[in-house]
């Protein structure tokens, strides 16, 4: 079944001093999301990416276009019940403790006492803070911070999960417990739906990813498709011999480089019998031989190089 099914979102923010000036930053976005899958919402900062959630979670309407949320129209109670929500750098109350404020949000939920205490208990085991559940927010660090904020996420137990930059800000440690958290909701068959722009998270957590641009989709599919270069290898070989180095650097696609004695050289996959046999005619030693292979940031850098730039102003130009 489809989780998420977003047909040509747009939305326009009213700019300007009198708020008359309509700016699209969000521009036909197409897009579906499948249950289980753990999705990553890529984009650069200003992209419509937290534009695009807070239009799944109804804080706000879009300009054009519809969304479906488990078959349901974004806004209506079932889609309220099915989906838990982290906005990006969530403020809660410093004075609250974690079994305060998750029994505030339970009641949110119409959870009774026992409901609210047997979730309490089974959210804070999975986010690893049962034993600050008496300490005042106000001494959590900035990763517990998020931690009980994806507890809050999760505490009326939805079938999605939208999370707003999760790791965005957060050191190394506090970022593995994040990816973990992520990974052990999507092993209770969740759906989880995350904006980054950290590309390394994407490419530990993500089944796919949809790349957005200046408000449009530039991108979607599985990383291992989105990263599958035209077939061809990186060697490394050491080598003295001159005329050995000229029949390598001839056979290289591109130019080779040279460092430390050693050369680095791409060559197609039709030519590596031909490196073999002039490395063992030439007395060169080939030290490694590695699929090429693109970085998730080379391949985001090269969509966005094509893509719009900026926000659309919808009024053309003014003076
Ligand atoms: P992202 O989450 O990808 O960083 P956002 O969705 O937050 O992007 O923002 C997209 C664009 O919309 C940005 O240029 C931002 O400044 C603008 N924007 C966001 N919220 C508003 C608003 N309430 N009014 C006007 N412009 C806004």
């Amino acid at each position: 079944m489809t989780a998420i099914e977003i047909n040509g979102l747009s939305k326009d923010y009213l700019t300007g001093f009198w708020r008359k000036k309509p700016r699209r930053v969000l521009d036909g976005l197409t897009l579906s999301v499948e249950t289980g899958e753990v999705f990553g919402f890529l984009g650069h900062n200003g992209a419509g990416k937290t534009t695009t959630l807070k239009i799944l979670t109804s804080l706000i309407a879009p300009t054009e276009g519809t969304a479906r949320i488990l078959g349901s129209p974004i806004g209506t109670p079932e889609t309220f019940n099915q989906v838990g929500y982290l906005p990006e750098n969530p403020y809660f109350y410093d004075y609250l403790t974690p079994d305060e404020l998750l029994d505030y949000f339970g009641r949110f939920f119409h959870m009774t006492a026992s409901q609210r205490h047997e979730r309490r208990e089974t959210v804070l085991e999975q986010v690893g803070l049962k034993e600050f559940r008496g300490t005042a927010l106000r001494k959590f660090s900035k990763g517990m911070l998020q931690r009980i904020g994806i507890a809050q996420a999760v505490l009326h137990d939805p079938q999605i999960v939208l999370l707003d930059e999760p790791m965005s800000g957060l050191d190394p440690v506090g970022r593995r417990d994040v990816r973990n958290l992520i990974l052990h909701l999507k092993q209770q068959g969740k759906t989880i739906f995350f904006s980054t722009h950290i590309l390394s998270d994407a490419e530990a957590l993500c089944d796919r990813v949809a790349i957005l641009g200046g408000g449009k989709l530039v991108g979607v599919g599985r990383i291992a498709d989105l990263l599958r270069r035209e077939s061809g290898y990186e060697a490394i070989v050491e080598c003295d011999e001159p005329e050995t180095k000229r029949k390598l650097e001839a056979l290289a696609s591109m130019p080779a480089v040279s460092s430390g004695g050693h050369f680095r050289l791409e060559v197609g996959e039709d030519r590596v019998m031909e490196l073999h046999a002039i490395c063992a005619a030439g007395r060169a030693r080939l030290i490694s031989l590695n699929p090429l292979r693109f970085s998730l940031e080379d391949y985001f850098v090269g969509l966005l190089d094509r893509s719009t730039p900026a926000a659309v102003d919808r009024t053309g130009p003014h003076s």
